[in-house]
């Protein structure tokens, strides 16, 4: 069937018609505001995430990662930000099922702005190819943003001035499940004094993930005998992680 320009332009109107319609009933109802409805993913229903407790400051506002690295690089809350040379925000996919979380960074992290980059590094990225997965698929991060003098361990002042930074990146990823790295990073986010041991045991609900805590890399680097628990840490984190992709609407 040939169509004639004045056909098209004719279905051309009735459509800018139809579009005038829907965006004056839209104002009627709404005013000036366009709602988008969000895309909803088949791939990942939503985890019920309770909400994490924030100070009344503009950063808490961002809406993205990266919206909240730009919020929060400047940070000089706390005595860390006069020392630090970078500020080491976090890296990986901004919608990973799989959070690590570390204690702060060190040397080689405050020299290049990003976690796990040393040595520890190195070896997390083996933990995490072991179980196959890529870097680039989980997200990677730590308690405190700034590198503590010397490698100290961060302290309970440090560590509460900057956790509302890590609840926000938790709060704006929503993962599945949080591998705390090492006892300091899964005492405090879990609020307790239990043992690494104990605390590996379990499988801990967090917020509406599901999160568990293993050796920190830097341990295993200095005593090789961990690795085996380590691994088989990670192997009951690989099972839950593949019945969860089988079945996400269950986690
Ligand atoms: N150790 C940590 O806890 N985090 C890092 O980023 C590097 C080493």
């Amino acid at each position: 069937m040939n169509q004639t320009l004045d056909d098209f332009s004719g279905e051309f109107h009735e459509l800018l018609a139809h579009v005038e319609r829907y965006f004056m009933q839209q104002k009627d109802l709404f005013g000036n505001v366009v709602y988008v409805e969000e895309k909803k993913s088949a791939r990942r229903p939503s985890v019920t995430h309770d909400t994490f407790t924030y100070p009344d400051e503009p950063w808490v506002q961002a809406p993205t990662l990266s919206g909240l690295n730009a919020a929060i690089c400047t940070c000089i809350k706390c005595p860390l930000g006069h020392t630090r040379t970078n500020f080491v925000f976090g890296v990986g996919n901004p919608r990973a099922d799989v959070v690590f979380i570390g204690e702060a960074p060190g040397a080689d992290e405050d020299a290049q702005g990003e976690p796990f980059v040393g040595r520890a590094g190195q070896l997390l990225n083996k933990i995490i190819e072991a179980v196959g997965m890529r870097r680039e698929e989980v997200y990677i991060c730590n308690i405190l943003k700034c590198r503590p003098p010397n490698n100290r361990d961060p302290l309970i002042s440090e560590m509460e001035t900057c956790t509302p930074h890590l609840y926000r990146q938790i709060d704006l990823i929503k993962p599945k499940f949080i591998i705390c790295l090492g006892r300091i990073a899964g005492q405090w986010l879990l609020k307790t004094n239990d043992t690494l041991n104990l605390l590996r045991e379990k499988v801990h609900d967090y917020h509406g993930a599901k999160l568990l805590v293993t050796y920190h890399p830097a341990a295993l680097l200095r005593n090789p005998s961990w690795k085996r628990p380590a691994w088989e840490d990670m192997k009951r984190f690989k099972k839950m992680y593949d019945a969860m992709r089988l079945s996400p609407t269950t986690v």
